[in-house]
């Protein structure tokens, strides 16, 4: 079974196609890049009509097939952005038409989790997410994706992207905060902001604009800060749910301290890391391929009328029957 998946939740277009042992053929993007400020919804939206079938016929051709091979087209349905996540439905739903193929509504944050179990021989992990717009911390129990611990304001990677904004940085920040932070060992007291198993940036995120320290230190703290408030919250779930599996996802996690920290973290409790391949942590179409391909394999199948997005599609909202 082959399975093209639309991924289009807010910066990026993306179109991943798999197989049914998550063999990934092709995952290609497009990434919109705001000219100033942060990502304008509308902007967005038109970068992903523009150049929506280019990415899908340029998909089909890198993965060898002929359109007539793909079983099954799935899409990003929620959470996000109302206009990016209405292009990327409508791509889904007139390629599913023409092609006369079902069609998926997938959770972006349960993708996220998904093709980490279908990347590694694992058991029943822990996902730490931390991208752009979400961060949480998500494992499966009792039937049920559920969300462990949260961002209570904005998700760290929007945070980043914020703090490097005011600062001069072109979007996104994080690998150019992440390369000042390498260069230095000083660190600079910042609010450690972990309420419950929740998490909060914005207070930090105002510190960090204010603090007077130079701008390699003020990085590295802010990493520093960020990522031991994340960790421990992943590792109180970790440890209350008995689970030795921790699994990165979302675009942050393409931060070498960030993996750094989390791995002393998994080795110091006997538990094993696994972080994706860059293109597979970040926003793309192959875990959406992917979680459709799955779901579909249980009988889910999203109707037209159905596929309507929902830009707060909770985690804990997903009908888990695939497992
Ligand atoms: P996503 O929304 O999952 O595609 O992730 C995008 C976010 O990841 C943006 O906020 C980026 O600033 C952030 N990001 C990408 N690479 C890094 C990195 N090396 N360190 C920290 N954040 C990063
Ligand atoms: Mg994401």
């Amino acid at each position: 079974m082959i399975c093209l998946g639309i991924e289009g939740t807010a910066h990026t277009f993306g179109v991943g196609i798999v197989d049914g042992d998550c063999e990934i053929l092709a995952n290609l993007w497009k990434m919109y890049v705001p000219k100033v400020g942060g990502i304008h919804p509308r902007e967005a939206a038109n970068h992903h009509a523009e150049h929506g079938v280019g990415v899908i016929n340029e998909a089909i051709e890198k993965a060898g097939i002929d359109k007539s091979q793909i079983d099954l087209i799935a899409f990003s349905q929620g959470p996000g952005l109302g206009p990016c996540l209405r292009t990327a439905a409508t791509s889904a739903r007139a390629l599913a038409l023409s092609l006369g193929k079902p069609l998926v509504g997938v959770n972006h944050c349960v993708a996220h989790l998904e093709i980490g179990r279908g990347l590694f021989d694992c058991g029943d992990l822990v996902l730490l997410y931390v991208s752009g717009g979400n961060t949480q911390v998500i494992a499966f129990a009792n039937g049920k994706y559920r969300v462990f611990g949260e961002t209570l304001d904005i998700g760290i990677g929007n945070m980043l992207d914020k703090f490097g904004r005011e600062k001069g940085m072109t979007f996104p920040a994080g690998p150019e905060i992440e390369r000042l932070a390498a260069t230095t060992d000083q660190y600079q007291p910042l609010p450690y902001s972990v309420k419950g198993m929740d998490v909060a940036f914005s207070g930090i995120l105002t510190a960090a604009l204010n603090t007077k320290a130079e701008l390699p230190v003020v990085c590295n703290s802010l990493q520093e800060t960020t990522f031991a408030m994340l960790i421990e919250v992943t590792e109180r779930a970790m440890a209350h749910l008995d689970r030795d599996e921790v699994l990165l996802g979302g675009g942050v996690a393409c931060n070498r301290r960030l993996q750094e920290m989390v791995g002393i973290m998994a080795e110091e409790r006997g538990a094993s890391m696994f972080v994706p391949p860059g293109d597979l942590c970040s926003d793309n179409g192959a875990m959406i391929a992917w979680t459709g391909l799955i779901m579909h394999k249980a009988g889910i199948e999203t109707s037209i009328e159905d596929s309507g997005v929902d830009q707060k599609f909770r985690t804990d909202d997903v009908e888990v029957t695939w497992r």
